[in-house]
């Protein structure tokens, strides 16, 4: 066995997180940037933060899913994002 099932349903909802992730430019205009798209490890361009949107159970992003923790970005809005 080379992956535990968990890692397996894991693998799963991050490649659907994948796909409805907007492009690098548009949340470079949120304020953040991907340091891992595998893993969707998302950074503040403001303070450095690093930190890792949570999904909900149907493995979609939340609304503001992009705002840092420190809340530097949180005034950024797109139309057409979350
Ligand atoms: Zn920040």
């Amino acid at each position: 066995m080379r992956w535990p099932v968990v890692g397996r349903e894991r693998q799963e909802t991050m490649q659907k997180i994948q796909s409805n992730l907007p492009s690098h430019r548009d949340l470079a205009q949120l304020g953040v940037t991907i340091i891992d798209a595998q893993n969707v490890w998302l950074r503040c361009m403001s303070c450095g933060e690093a930190f890792m949107p949570t999904p909900d159970s149907e493995g979609h992003l939340r609304a503001g899913y992009w705002k840092c923790p420190n809340g530097c970005n949180a005034h950024m809005r797109r139309s057409d994002l979350h």
